[in-house]
């Protein structure tokens, strides 16, 4: 299996701030017919907070500042993570701010979608390339190194 297809089954990361939940829950509410055909996954108190209010099976990694950010990145590194909705807060530091960097700089390393506000998730969902197999650009390091130096 080529790990860097999406399928028309995508496995779906939410993450959202604190300040932020409340947003990406509405929007889950809002698109919970398309949300339900796919696997999703999140940081453990989104996910919880996703699964107690609008019915989602959420699998949860850790909380973000224990090192769920992190659980997710090494997740999409795998090939188990393909497409992300992180609703981050612009207003206020996080303290795993770190993490939060490093979770969006291997999402677009790895050319996985990624919707960080209501509008982009929107487009996202609606996106007629959500209905099928899409294959991702994700750079051959090894052909990057020198060949003198292989
Ligand atoms: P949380 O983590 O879902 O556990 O709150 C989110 C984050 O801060 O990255």
């Amino acid at each position: 299996m080529d790990s860097n297809m999406l399928n028309k089954q995508k496995y779906i990361a939410l993450v959202a701030h604190d300040n932020r939940k409340r947003d990406l829950i509405d929007w889950a509410k809002s698109n919970y017919d398309v949300l339900c055909k796919h696997f999703l996954c999140g940081t453990g108190t989104t996910a919880t907070m996703i699964t107690e209010q609008t019915g989602l099976p959420v699998k949860g990694y850790k909380s973000g500042p224990l090192g769920g950010d992190q659980q997710i990145g090494a997740r999409i590194t795998e090939g188990k993570v393909d497409f992300m909705i992180f609703f981050w807060d612009p207003l206020s530091s996080q303290p795993h701010d770190p993490d939060v960097k490093a979770l969006l700089r291997i999402a677009v390393l790895y050319d996985i979608p990624v919707a960080m506000n209501r509008s982009s998730a929107d487009f996202m969902l609606n996106s007629p390339l959500m209905e099928q197999e899409y294959q991702r650009n994700v750079i051959d390091y090894y052909n990057k190194i020198p060949r003198d130096i292989r």
